[in-house]
């Protein structure tokens, strides 16, 4: 039992004016988190509470299913990171230092290179395998827009696993086992989520999940079908051809510029022409691998980046500067456009239709074509599926109706393969004695934003409703009259009989009117409330509230801890 009045639980009783998001708010607000720098926390008693019981959650899930805790160190030598080419490749999201000796280190985002090190020099045989190791510990990645509390973070508390099988289809087994764990894992947290396919980079197939809190304010979109079981993010989800040429037999006209002086956006443009966005173009211009692209996309769609990366097989791919851009199109910004535009591929979404007139950029200030139709006006070298999916598309399993949702990611699961092995050159001996590269696979929990996407979740106009499996505390018992010794009596002896049947309980002892108690208290969401009053006490009853549904129950005293267990069931 912990008394309130001892706890550091700072309540605020107005929204912070710089906080975003409904769990950000709350989590300022009911004093479970402060703020150092950007995207740097502190948890206070009640957040530490909560994390550490979602940490026990995914502790148990973990070494169920075979897993094995370990601590690797946050402070990393560069050299292993050159090794895999990720100190040059991971830009400036990676926190990088000099120890005294001018030597380089990292602050770890993430823990392959490590992981993998350690592997290579202490596992020879097959027989040592498989070996999955985790660890929950506190990673650093310098994120452009740390935002929403501990939703995106700068420092955040991660559970990472990483495993070690001596093929691949062993490697599948594990992906599978660690697929369960997670689903167990955010059930018992009491998340609504969901399993979604990924972008899984060079290995196909459903080897990379996400696991998806639903929530408005997520920061990803997830595409699922209304029908089948299919769900992926917005940068996997694929799109199924479905337009075909035009049906009219009417002849297009020439090829014709205008004059357009200050339209420039996908509405200004349209609007000017008096067409709709779907028969624009826009032409926006890539550098893969140092190579220029011209990438053509209809006006009411989106470019995919990971589609377009994946389908070039690039290694890097950004849009291209402004000045490279000049210098490839030999015109201005915002005025690209596919005909007579030189020196480079021109590639298509598929959305986009051969025959078909379309108004695009001219390459010149101020100017656009209309009427410009593929394959008369200009040459499109390959079409494919390098848009986002959107509301009218179809599921591409089954053909039914999709839904576009946003979630917050909480969890990823990924199939590695070689990738790291090979890079760090990782290898063991196979029951032939032969060399072979250890298949890994890599296995992330963002264990300190699933209390921000829990919030996000669980919350009304009064505060938090904690899930029960994460609360901080089980019960709060809030004697109403602390000043009359019965009832504070009471309140004591109700909460260390409800310590010793194993409810965690904040006894609210402070010297607060009622209301300022019942307030804070719904604002704090600890699932169940039990209020003492002197009258009610003097007939031997206590209220009993669920603070989700609001239900209040006027309860002997002598049934306190039944009701309670019929409340909690076995949970506790
Ligand atoms: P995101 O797309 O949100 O940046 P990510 O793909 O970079 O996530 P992973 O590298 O897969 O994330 O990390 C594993 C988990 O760690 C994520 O599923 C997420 O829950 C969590 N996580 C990642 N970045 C942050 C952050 N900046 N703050 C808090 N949690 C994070
Ligand atoms: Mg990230």
């Amino acid at each position: 039992m912990m008394r309130y009045s001892r706890l550091l639980i700072p309540t605020l009783r107005d929204d912070p004016s710089d906080a975003e998001t409904v769990s950000h708010k709350l989590m300022l607000r009911a004093g479970l988190i402060r703020k150092v720098a950007a995207g740097v926390y502190s948890l206070l008693p009640l957040g530490l509470r909560v994390l550490s019981r979602v940490e026990k959650i995914v502790r148990e899930e973990m070494d169920h299913a075979g897993a094995q805790e370990i601590l690797l160190p946050a402070l990393q030598p560069s050299g292993l990171w050159e090794e895999t080419g990720r100190w040059q490749k991971y830009g400036k999201e990676l926190m990088r230092l000099k120890d005294r000796h001018q030597r380089d280190f990292c602050l770890g985002p993430t823990h392959e290179e490590v992981i993998t090190d350690l592997l290579r020099n202490e596992v020879r045989s097959y027989k040592q395998l498989p070996l999955n190791l985790y660890q929950i510990q506190t990673k650093f990645r310098d994120e452009i827009r740390p935002r929403f509390g501990l939703m995106r973070g700068r420092e955040f508390i991660m559970k990472d696993a990483y495993s070690f099988d001596a093929d691949l289809s062993e490697a599948e087994k594990t992906y599978e086992l660690m697929y369960k764990a997670y689903q167990n894992i955010f059930q018992r947290v009491g998340l609504d989520f969901r399993a979604v396919e990924a972008d899984s980079g060079l290995i196909g197939g459903s080897s990379s999940h996400e696991f998806m809190v639903l929530a408005q304010t997520g920061e990803d979109a997830i595409v699922s079908c209304q029908q089948c079981d299919y769900a992926a993010n917005m940068e996997q989800a694929e799109v199924v051809a479905t337009e075909t040429g035009l049906d009219t037999g009417e002849t297009i006209p020439q090829i014709e510029s205008v004059s357009t002086p200050g339209y420039q956006s996908v509405e200004d443009v349209s609007a000017f022409f008096k067409v709709s966005s779907d028969k624009l173009l826009k032409t926006l211009v890539f550098i893969a691998d140092e190579k220029p692209y011209a990438v053509l996309v209809r006006g009411d769609h989106e470019i995919n980046e990971v589609k377009l990366k994946k389908y070039l097989n690039a290694g890097e791919l950004a849009l291209a500067d402004k000045k490279t851009l000049i210098s490839v199109t030999n015109g201005p910004p915002g005025f690209s456009g596919p005909v007579a535009l030189k020196g480079m591929e021109i590639i298509a979404d598929q959305s986009v239709i051969p025959g078909v007139p379309y108004v695009v950029g001219a390459n010149q200030k101020d100017t656009h074509l209309q009427y410009a139709v593929a394959g008369r006006d200009f040459v499109v070298d390959h079409f494919s599926d390098l848009r986002n999916v959107v509301s009218d598309d179809v599921c591409p399993r089954c053909g039914g109706l999709i839904s576009i949702d946003r979630g917050i990611e909480v969890g990823h699961v990924f199939m590695l393969g070689t990738k790291y092995s090979e890079a760090m050159n990782a290898t063991f001996l196979d029951q032939q004695g032969k060399s072979q590269y250890f298949v890994m696979g890599c296995y992330g929990i963002g264990v300190s934003r699933i209390i921000a996407a829990a919030i996000e979740q669980n919350n009304d106009e009064k505060g938090i409703l904690w899930p029960r499996q994460i609360a901080p505390f089980d019960v709060e018992v809030i004697p109403m009259q602390e000043k009359k010794e019965a009832v504070m009596q009471a309140a004591i002896d109700i909460s260390k009989s409800l310590q010793n049947q194993g409810y965690n309980v904040l006894l609210e002892d402070r010297k607060e009117r009622a209301g300022v108690k019942f307030n804070d208290a719904d604002l704090l969401g600890i699932p169940i409330q039990i209020v003492i009053g002197e009258r009610d006490l003097k007939s031997g009853f206590v209220e009993i509230k669920q603070r989700k549904s609001g239900e209040k129950a006027l309860t002997p005293l002598a049934e306190i801890l039944e009701t309670l267990s019929k409340i909690y069931g076995n949970v506790v």
